[in-house]
């Protein structure tokens, strides 16, 4: 699996779209451009647009159809892999075999909705009356994706978009466009011309996207200060909206913990991604009396784990996607330095070419300081000792996010009690991240984010109700 896409194009209506405008894609492995992305002319977004609207009503007529044809895709996105895997390692950086499990995360989601089982509601059948809740699609949805899971993110979206009867713009980051252009490709022939757009373009594309009139539903992945643009954008034509952002997971090693047991997923639980999960550990509260032994034991991993370039055999974890990433996480890094952290495992880029940073664990850290507070997005994690446990609740509690969390424990019901009192969208124990699953809701409080995806529930919120009442329906 070598081969990129050679000459990556938009889906517009079915057809390939290419622009006389194209815009770079580095590899972040390199610091390099290594292939153009077409960028869409106001023409072009006119086009996916006034498609998508087109293709709506006949997409919607037949539940039937649409999960045969979900299922076609699905197959046409697993017979694409070897382009598609190495597109997404040489723009991501992740490494092949992790671009491989996106790939099929995204065919899984699909699958998962094609099949999906959604009883119908009625709520009241008898001989005083009949009423039926109904869930209708909502028209054309924009999907704006971020650039750390540019497949899996924008699956959420289509999977139960097209599921709910909805046709979509598709518009994946700038930094990540050509993988999900190859997924459109994919795609196109399988399903009918104009439900699944995919047009690309750096910013301001998405703006316009959320600002067009035909767009009826905005599910938007990002950062949370794009999603209040977002929000405000939508509120002037009251367009639905769902937003993925940001998050400060707060995992909480209880007093006594085996650390053994624990060290090897709480790692993986904030450097999977090189730390490039919304979701991803991105600060540990252990208690002040294993906080050495737990700093030394997830020190020692960071120091062993293989970082590369993510197309060459054998790499763990790639480069950080982008150059403002990258520094991003080096300036909080030394700034917990400067504030008196130190640096147990990492702490620096990488002496080559390329976005590359060591995974760095932190100690004598605390709450106040911004790596502890903020959203790192990257492989840097603070490990901060705690005495008292509701202490440690209240800081994980403490400020703007609230995505997911886990809690760690040999005991099963202290950690289901302190699980209680987290305020977060899913809490996990003894993992993080384990609520992640097609069938289970995903979406954050707070500042995280409005809305959920995946399940049911992700599906009806791409739809909007409708209850039909009348008389009796039984003879
Ligand atoms: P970002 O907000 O910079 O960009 C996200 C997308 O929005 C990109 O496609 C971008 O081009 C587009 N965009 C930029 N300005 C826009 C505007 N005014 N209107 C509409 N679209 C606009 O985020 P990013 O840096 O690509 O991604 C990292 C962030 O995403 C992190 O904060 C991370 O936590 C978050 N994220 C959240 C989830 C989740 O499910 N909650 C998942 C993954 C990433």
């Amino acid at each position: 699996m070598t081969q990129t896409v050679a000459n990556p194009t938009m889906t517009i209506d079915g057809a390939a779209v290419e622009t006389g405008d194209s815009f770079g894609v580095i590899n972040p492995a390199t610091a390099e451009v290594f292939a153009q992305a077409p960028s869409a002319n106001a023409g072009q977004v006119e086009a996916a647009m006034l498609s998508a609207e087109r293709a709506f009503a006949s997409w919607a007529g037949s539940e039937q159809v649409r999960r045969e044809t979900m299922l076609g895709a699905a197959d046409a996105i697993d017979g694409a892999a070897e382009t598609i895997v190495p597109t997404l390692t040489a723009e991501q950086g992740k490494p092949l075999g992790d671009a491989a499990g996106e790939l099929h995360v995204a065919a899984a989601w699909l699958r998962y909705y094609a099949t999906l089982e959604v009883p119908k509601e009625v709520v009241q059948d008898d001989d005083q009356g009949y009423a039926e809740v109904q869930r209708r699609p909502l028209g054309v949805v924009a999907a704006i994706t971020p650039w750390n899971f540019p497949l899996a993110l924008a699956m959420w979206k289509i999977a139960p978009a097209l599921r709910a009867g909805n046709t979509l713009v598709v518009k994946p980051s700038p930094y990540t466009p050509l993988a999900t252009l190859a997924l459109g490709e994919a795609m196109r022939g399988v399903l009918p011309d104009g439900v699944l757009n995919v047009v690309s373009g750096p910013d301001p594309l998405g703006a316009q996207l959320v600002a067009h009139p035909k767009t009826r539903k905005i599910s938007f992945t990002g950062s949370t200060s794009t999603g209040k643009k977002v929000a405000a954008a939508a509120a002037n034509d009251l367009k639905r909206l769902t937003l993925e952002l940001g998050g400060n997971d707060p995992a909480i090693v209880l007093p006594g913990t085996s650390l053994d047991q624990i060290v090897d997923s709480l790692f993986w639980g904030a450097f999977r991604n090189n730390g490039q999960i919304c979701l991803a550990v991105k600060r540990v509260y252990v208690h002040e009396s294993q906080r050495e032994d737990l700093v030394d034991a997830l020190a020692a991993i960071a120091s062993a784990v293989r970082v590369d370039d993510g197309a060459a055999p054998g790499a763990v974890l790639g480069p950080i996607n982008n150059d403002p990433q990258l520094r991003r996480v080096s300036e909080l890094v030394a700034d917990a330095v400067a504030n008196g952290a130190r640096v147990a495992a990492g702490g620096k880029a990488l002496d080559r070419a390329g976005y590359f940073y060591a995974p760095t664990i932190l100690t004598e850290v605390s709450d106040g300081v911004a790596i502890v507070d903020e959203e790192q997005f990257g492989p840097a994690l603070p490990v901060v000792g705690y005495h008292d446990v509701d202490d440690a609740v209240a800081r994980a509690n403490s400020g703007h996010y609230g995505l997911t969390a886990s809690v760690w424990s040999d005991e099963p019901e202290l950690a289901a009690r302190v699980a209680n009192e987290i305020d977060a969208g899913q809490v996990s124990i003894n993992v993080h991240g384990g609520g992640v699953r097609p069938d289970l809701p995903f979406g954050g409080h707070k500042w995280s984010g409005i809305g959920v995806e995946n399940g049911p529930w992700g599906l009806y919120g791409f739809t909007e109700t409708r209850v039909i009442v009348g008389p009796p329906r039984r003879g």
